[in-house]
């Protein structure tokens, strides 16, 4: 069975992330979304354990002692980590395994997995970012203040992602964002295993002549 691909998707908040994701599973069987664990508080509508895991600082910090994440990262002020045990089994079982991470959790797994694919999600225009910030209506003015900041910065390592989607259609999107991921697993480098056995096979097949 082929093993799945790890891939990063991040994106400036605001930018539809989460509204994409949501659309990609319930379209697509080949993906597993990893869950993340993070020290904010849950924003109405939210559920434990779905979005992401709500925990406090002091379970947030023994997670980390216990190496329990791939990597994780302070974003405005709270944690958020990704959990390793959930990631090296869905790849396990084939599945192309998305972390919807900000850029210096990408820079991390970067390190870590070299073959990993990278998007980055964005909105049309600053304008279109800063109006679906404020109508999604789940932050206060000044985290919304900290999130646009924080996009200015983010925006400086747009060039570090392999891709870049705009978020203009959701569904258009969708279809662009598995459309490249079926591209990237057909990339030479992420199938060296298959390209080592037919060469081995080739080899054979021609000395056997
Ligand atoms: P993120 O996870 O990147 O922070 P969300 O998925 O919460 O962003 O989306 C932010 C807001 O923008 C939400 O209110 C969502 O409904 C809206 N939104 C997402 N995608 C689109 C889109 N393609 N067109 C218009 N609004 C969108
Ligand atoms: P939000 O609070 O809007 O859900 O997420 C804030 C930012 O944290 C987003 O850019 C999101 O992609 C990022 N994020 C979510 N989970 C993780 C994680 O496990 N690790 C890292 N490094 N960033 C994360």
């Amino acid at each position: 069975m082929e093993k799945g691909i790890l891939i990063v998707l991040s994106g400036f908040s605001g930018a539809g992330k989460g509204t994409l994701m949501k659309e990609l599973m319930k379209t697509y069987d080949n993906y597993a979304l990893s869950v993340s664990m993070t020290t904010r508080s849950p924003r109405e509508g939210e559920e434990d354990g779905r979005e992401y895991f709500f925990r406090d600082r002091k379970v947030f910090e023994e997670k980390i002692a216990q190496n329990g994440f791939i990597e994780y990262a302070e974003y405005c002020g709270n944690y958020y980590g990704t959990p390793r045990d959930y990631v090296e089994a869905k790849l396990e079982e084939g599945k192309d395994v998305i972390l919807e991470i900000e850029i210096q959790g990408m820079r991390k797994v970067k390190a870590m997995f070299p073959k990993m694919l990278s998007l980055f999600v964005t909105p049309p225009s600053a304008r279109e970012l800063e109006k679906r910030l404020r109508g999604r209506g789940t932050e206060t003015e000044e985290v919304i203040k900290k999130r646009l900041s924080r996009a200015t910065e983010e925006a400086e390592g747009v060039e570090d992602y392999e891709y870049i989607v705009i978020n203009d259609d959701l569904k258009t999107c969708v279809e662009e964002i598995h459309g490249i991921v079926k591209a990237a697993k057909r990339a030479t480098l992420r199938n060296e295993g298959f390209i080592k056995q037919i060469k081995e096979e080739l080899n054979v097949l021609s000395e056997g002549e």
